[in-house]
């Protein structure tokens, strides 16, 4: 309190601040995990509530963190004949939020929703466990575990919910935390409430995995030497008009309009590559846009034809038109694939037909990471307008002059119709930039 109160100063300590998250926490996580849990490849498997079983022992892994979460998934192979003990056939993880993104990037275990799914779940009656670690951990989950035979289980000592189980979890002991946690679910498994069972028959097929050694693997099939090559060519010659990574949160303000989904389809239309993370990636799954047959749907033409012919040569019909790129730390895959594309062009990443956008964004941290990708002078959406719009003079710098600065700007476009034009028109600009039509 009582330091800096010069709107410019304190923006631009703002954009500092990005690129330490950016850094120092986004790409080191990345970095950490991949090390070790391993970088993710191309995987199929399923989303939405439909990949709970009523015939297993479900357990809900729900939060951010994949450290307890792979544990639990190595654990609950080794106890899965205690599960049949009890009449069960196994036991079934499932992931929610960002450890759902995690989970299924590495180990191809199926998300069974986004951060405004993790009531539902538990309301499906056959959830015996929701294990959760940190952020997007609704309280009230407590509540509505007590309604059935559902255990809620925190794992982290300054993430607590009165009435929910508290197993600590700490590396030194991961494996006995991990089998205590499933000894729970276990317990609770014989308690279901029939009458209150209900599971929603959705679920979609999904391909994920898309890290940036994955993508690179699947062009490096069109040209082993240099795998960028196909990829910036079909950008140079329009097939792919732009990149946009759409990212972030589901918005219950926004209950109704599936931004996340029309935007995409949108952009896909018009020809624009997009890759995203987060609760962005569990719409999207749910909505059938990361299948190869998803490409045929939604992609315009010449984006088919690409995705067409760099799928053949992986063995698919075609490349999903919406790739997945991980969780909400994995954003900076994101930023690590421009550097390599703007590496490959000898151009600047704000020179670039990219954009970004968090269409729904509710959390803290989705402001941080858009605010790394400013600095990398990426042009980045945000919606619900961000509540800076008060001052004249901050609003024009966000929009205006912080791209003589970073080249990046914030953009705003309150319906999907109106985010995807902004989009487009800044994709457009960057593409006569660099002498692109
Ligand atoms: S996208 Fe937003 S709501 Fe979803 S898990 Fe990440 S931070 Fe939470």
């Amino acid at each position: 309190m009582g330091n800096d109160a010069d709107p410019i100063n304190m923006l631009l300590s703002t954009l500092k601040i990005g690129l330490v998250d950016g850094y120092g926490g986004l790409n080191l996580a990345t970095d950490m995990q991949d090390v070790i849990f391993g970088t993710p490849y191309l995987t199929k498997s399923e989303s939405n509530l439909g990949v709970l079983k009523e015939d297993y022992v479900n357990i809900v892994v729900h939060g951010h963190v994949p450290l307890l979460s792979e544990k639990i998934v190595e654990w609950a192979k080794k106890l899965d004949k205690e599960a049949k003990k009890l009449g069960a056939k196994g036991i079934n993880i499932v992931g929610m939020c960002c450890t759902g993104n995690e989970l299924l990037m590495r180990q191809g275990i199926p998300f069974a929703g986004h951060v405004l799914q993790q009531e539902l779940a538990i309301v499906t009656g056959i959830v015996d466990a929701m294990v959760v670690d940190l952020q997007c951990i609704y309280p009230s989950l407590q509540d509505i575990a007590a309604c059935y035979h559902t255990k809620l289980i925190t794992t982290i000592d300054f993430v607590k919910i009165p009435g929910a189980l508290h197993i600590k979890f700490d590396v030194e002991h991961a494996d006995e935390t991990a089998r205590q946690i499933i000894m729970e679910a276990l317990k609770a498994y014989p308690n279901r409430k029939k009458e209150r069972i209900y599971v929603p028959n959705e679920k979609t097929t999904v391909y994920a995995g898309f890290s940036v050694e994955a993508i690179i693997a699947a062009l490096s099939k069109l040209n082993k030497k240099e795998p960028l090559k196909p990829l910036v060519d079909n950008i140079a010659n329009g097939n792919i008009f732009g990149v946009a990574a759409i990212v972030g949160c589901r918005n219950p303000k926004l209950r109704g309009l599936k931004f996340h989904e029309e935007l995409t389809k949108i952009l896909l239309k018009n020809n624009i590559l997009v890759v995203g993370t987060g609760c962005w990636a569990h719409a999207a799954a749910q909505e059938g846009l990361m299948t190869p047959e998803a490409t045929e749907k939604y992609a315009g033409p010449k984006l088919k034809a690409v995705l067409q012919a760099i799928g053949r040569a992986n063995g698919l019909p075609a490349l999903p038109p919406a790739l997945h790129m991980g969780s909400c730390v994995d954003n900076g895959r994101i930023g690590v694939l421009l550097g390599a594309i703007a590496e490959y062009m000898k151009v600047p990443i704000y020179k670039l037909p990219v954009a970004g956008s968090a269409p729904e964004y509710v959390t803290e941290k989705a402001v941080a990471i858009g605010t790394y990708f400013l600095t990398l002078g990426v042009a980045v959406h945000l919606n619900p307008v961000p509540p800076v719009t008060g001052s004249a003079l901050v609003t024009k710098v966000l929009m205006q002059d912080l791209e003589k600065i970073t080249g990046g700007k914030v953009l705003i476009g309150t319906t999907p119709e109106e985010a995807a034009k902004v989009i487009i028109a800044h994709i457009k600009e960057k593409r006569n930039g660099l002498g692109l039509e």
